[in-house]
């Protein structure tokens, strides 16, 4: 006998590019694999969180919160600003009575996703000597020497940049436009507990109104220097919210949120709008004032939405292979974009795991795979549901069931509000009747 060892097969090595949310979510999963990963980031972290305004407001939606507590622990379930379980919808011209709170069956949560990249990011540091955090700005050619040097690379560089080296898959993509102009502004000085009684809620809880421009969501959010010590001048009050608008193209709205220039513009341009269209509720609006100690807590721009296929070579014939919004970018009306990027992740890091241990090769026929079977669980539905919040033809008649039957029916606005969570049954209505015999299954959850 001699003693010499079994060889031991090496340790699979990973490379992400890009440290927005679902790069930062990945890297963490496949680190916690005990796999070697590279974490590529145009941005150091202090930058990453305090120099540029979150690329969206990721709000999980009940369902992903599942596959979220897969990746790590649940920071930022106790706190009261991060959590809300309804939403109070109004139509502007409509009567009072058309207006309805719809109660959740779950509980989202909104944070600031530049916290919870940056909370992320610093496990992954903490983590792994094994693991290293590059700050490059990656090329298609060092995209080519990184793609070479490891075993599997994912490309989560977000919408643009290298995602142009994916093919579109034109007949996935749903629109070949963006389809609203958005205005975002985080602020604060509003109570997180408010409850809006002009618009005939009694719970406290979000807003969504609807006008002939567009659409704009209101709602609690966690803001990054919200969790910071009281003792800290960078430290802001947690009575923090997020106010997410849409234009669709050409309106004098659009016109309107193309001319704010900074957070105390947007937001003004925002309280106008619901003077002007939702009076109901426009001095709750008039309380929240800008984040002084965040210039980058307003974003404008739109979402040209892209269903890319799932790999591609780079010039040297190197596998690689799209993840986040880089996969399926959609807009947020339906805010489904960073929940189909925790989804994708959790399945990514289990069936390379199940691979693995089959002895199966991590190659393109693999990775192919695994983006079909995220296609058919939750993408295909993400971006149906968003299709149906922006009044495509195709929804017309279920959408005016909602609405209709919402006002005066608690469950259909709970069945409504249940498709942010679980979008997939917006794969199969298509009637009025559909609607119905939907909503009735929530009636009788209910009874
Ligand atoms: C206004 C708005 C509201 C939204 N609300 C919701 C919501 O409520 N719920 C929801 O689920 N989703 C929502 N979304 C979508 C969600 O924000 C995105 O899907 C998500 O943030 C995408 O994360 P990502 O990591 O894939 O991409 P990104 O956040 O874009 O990250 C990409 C990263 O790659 C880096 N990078 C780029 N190029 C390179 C390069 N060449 N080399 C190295 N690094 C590079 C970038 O700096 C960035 O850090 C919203 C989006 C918007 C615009």
């Amino acid at each position: 006998m001699t003693d010499t060892q079994e060889p031991t097969s090496p340790v699979p090595s990973i490379a992400v590019v890009g440290a927005g949310l679902t790069g930062v979510n990945a890297a963490l999963a496949f680190q916690n694999q005990g796999w070697r990963v590279d974490l590529y980031s145009n941005r150091s972290r202090s930058s990453l969180r305090d120099d540029l305004p979150a690329t969206g407001t990721a709000i999980l939606f009940g369902n992903s919160r599942v596959p979220d507590r897969t990746i790590t622990d649940d920071r930022y379930a106790g706190s009261p600003t991060a959590q809300f379980t309804a939403s109070s919808v109004g139509i502007a011209g409509a009567p009072p009575d058309a207006s309805f709170t719809a109660r959740f069956t779950y509980e989202a949560q909104s944070v600031d996703p530049r916290l919870r990249t940056d909370d992320r990011l610093g496990e992954f540091l903490d983590n792994g000597a094994a693991s290293r955090f590059i700050v490059d700005e990656v090329t298609p050619e060092s995209l080519d020497a990184i793609a070479a040097e490891h075993d599997v690379t994912f490309v989560a560089t977000g919408k643009a940049g290298l995602a142009d080296l994916f093919e579109t898959d034109l007949e996935r993509t749903p629109y070949d436009s963006a389809q609203r102009y958005l205005l975002t502004v985080t602020a604060h000085g509003l109570p997180v507990d408010h409850v809006f009684r002009g618009r005939g809620s009694t719970v406290p809880g979000g807003l969504l109104s609807l006008h002939e421009d567009g659409e704009i969501f209101v709602g609690r959010h966690l803001h990054k220097d919200s969790t910071g010590s009281d003792d800290d001048p960078d430290h802001v009050s947690d009575d923090t919210w997020v106010i997410l608008a849409w234009a669709r193209p050409g309106t004098a709205t659009e016109e309107a949120f193309r001319s704010a220039t900074d957070a105390g513009e947007a937001l003004d341009v925002l309280q106008t709008l619901h003077h002007r269209e939702f009076p109901d509720v426009a001095d709750d609006i008039d309380q929240l004032r800008p984040i002084d100690t965040d210039p980058h807590s307003w974003l404008k721009g739109a979402v040209t939405p892209r269903v890319h296929r799932p790999t591609a070579r780079t010039a040297g014939g190197h596998l690689v292979a799209t993840l986040g919004d880089t996969a399926v970018a959609v807009d947020p009306i339906a805010g489904q974009g960073a929940q189909l990027g925790t989804y994708q992740v959790a399945g990514l890091r289990d069936g390379l795991r199940t691979a693995l241990d089959e002895g199966r090769s991590w190659d393109g026929e693999l990775l192919t795979e695994l983006f079909e079977h995220h296609w058919r669980e939750h993408a295909e539905a993400g971006v149906e549901v968003t299709s149906l919040f922006l009044g495509d033809p195709l929804f017309t008649d279920v959408a005016q069931e909602f609405f209709a039957s919402a006002a005066t029916d608690p469950a259909a606005a709970t069945a409504l509000f249940s498709l942010f969570s679980d979008p997939s049954p917006a794969l199969i209505l298509r009637t009025t009747a559909d609607v119905q015999s939907f909503v009735a299954s929530f009636r009788e959850a209910a009874a």
